[in-house]
């Protein structure tokens, strides 16, 4: 590659990149005419937080829910108005309350873990496995303890956590194991959908994801109890234990975290897209895989037989030592060249003052000798980066020219580590 002669951007060449890169925008003719069909209705929302029939909705939510269902397998889809919302529900679902312990990982975004806190529970972090950055079965048989009622585990970037290993686990210890699918719609483990491993599976729309309604989110069950919970957590619930005799869920305050009609609408169409959506971004990761293969000093996520990755966005690990380049000063090369990488996934959650404060109370736990979770902290300090080119439009025609940017960076390596503390 006759690039790798040229000055890297930072050190005062020319960008790889020089025109500004599309914003991915998922919705189009089809959304618009779904949501102004809703509109005109005058229906935006149907729901009346009582026993009776419109406790569960609309006829937009209703037909989300079913479609979710069909395509996915399971008994239940229930909408709500957020992931958030719906990871809270599941773990007041599963039964959570004061002093219970979640087990999760660290580094995920953050409602992960609030849902636990917002359920009066306790949550446990343990530390993630390095080739997924997905939660190690070990170390979560290492933290169950006696007041362990539920695990989450989270398929990150859209990739699978070892759901299989971790539902036995779960079993065989009388957990509820969540799936916080946010980011893995239409992926699969042991050719199994995502979401669906658990015992309850927590999907998002929101607008960064690869389908969205603006805000939205969906849990799934294939149990009837979770499901009634999680349904009386959406709407108000202590309305409707009376009329419907559900007196054993009694413990149980319902929120609003119900979506709308024109939400529901939007999220059909978008749902039908799902596929649509997802193949360019897997074409795109299948080009970067290749074109980035060669570096001997970076690592791409690998894909087990019988999984999907479905890249909500494309992780890449670098090794700075044979690199000869931190990942903080590798980001910051490429960022100059107007890639579009970032550097850091979230800090582990347990550095948040929340969860610091939290920890101070006993009300939070790091399950690990060493009070931090040593592979989510390098992860997070020294190997992980992620570009969103794989959602880019046209994105597949960038790849070349992202993997030339990757070597001009690195064949300076030298040059652009010089006059930096390592
Ligand atoms: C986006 C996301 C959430 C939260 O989703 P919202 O719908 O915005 O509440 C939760 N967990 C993970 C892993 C996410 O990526």
């Amino acid at each position: 590659m006759v690039i790798t002669r040229e000055k890297p951007a930072l050190l005062g060449g020319s960008k790889v990149f020089p025109e500004p890169l599309p914003r991915y925008i998922s919705t189009g003719f089809q959304e618009t005419e779904a949501a102004i069909q809703v509109l005109k209705s005058g229906i935006l929302s149907d729901y009346i937080g009582a026993a009776g029939l419109y406790f569960m909705g609309g006829k937009q939510v209703r037909a989300l829910e079913e479609q979710w269902a069909n395509y996915f397998n399971v008994r239940h889809a229930l909408s709500v108005n957020s992931a958030t919302s719906g990871l809270h529900a599941a773990v007041i679902a599963a039964g959570v309350s004061f002093g219970d312990e979640v087990i999760v990982p660290p580094q995920t975004m953050s409602a992960t873990a609030t849902a636990v806190v917002m359920a009066n529970g306790t949550p446990v972090f343990v530390d993630h496995e390095e080739a997924s950055c997905c939660i190690d079965p070990e170390a979560v048989e290492g933290a169950i303890s006696t007041r362990t009622k539920a695990i989450i585990a989270v398929n990150l970037f859209g990739g699978p956590a070892q759901l299989v290993r971790l539902r036995e686990l779960a079993d065989r210890h009388g957990l509820i194991l969540i799936e916080d699918n946010a980011q893995a719609p239409g992926g699969q483990h042991h050719g199994r959908w995502l979401g669906t491993i658990g015992h309850l599976g927590v999907f998002s729309l929101n607008c960064h994801k690869t389908i969205q309604c603006g805000e939205g989110g969906i849990v799934v069950t294939n149990d009837d109890r979770l499901a009634r919970r999680v349904a009386l957590v959406r709407n108000h619930g202590e309305n409707a234990i009376e009329a419907e005799n559900w007196y054993e869920d009694a413990d149980i305050v319902g929120y609003n975290y119900r979506l709308t009609e024109l939400q529901g609408a939007i999220a059909q169409v978008q749902f039908q897209r799902l596929e649509e959506l997802t193949q360019p971004r897997l074409k795109i990761a299948e080009a970067l895989d290749q074109g980035l293969s060669e570096f001997k000093a970076l690592r791409t996520a690998k894909v087990g037989s019988g999984d999907r990755h479905v890249y909500y966005t494309y992780p890449i690990w670098i090794y700075p030592q044979q690199a000869g380049l931190s990942r903080d000063r590798f980001v910051e090369a490429l960022q100059a060249e107007g890639c579009p990488v970032s550097g850091r996934y979230v800090r582990p959650l347990y550095r948040l003052p929340l969860f610091q404060k939290l920890q101070q109370e006993g009300k939070t736990i790091v399950s690990h000798p060493t009070g931090v979770c040593p592979i989510a902290e390098k992860t997070y300090n020294e190997t992980l980066l992620s570009t969103t080119l794989i959602q880019i439009p046209g994105g597949i025609d960038l790849v070349d020219r992202f993997t030339a940017a990757v070597a001009k960076v690195l064949a300076h390596a030298e040059e652009l580590s010089q006059g930096k503390d390592e």
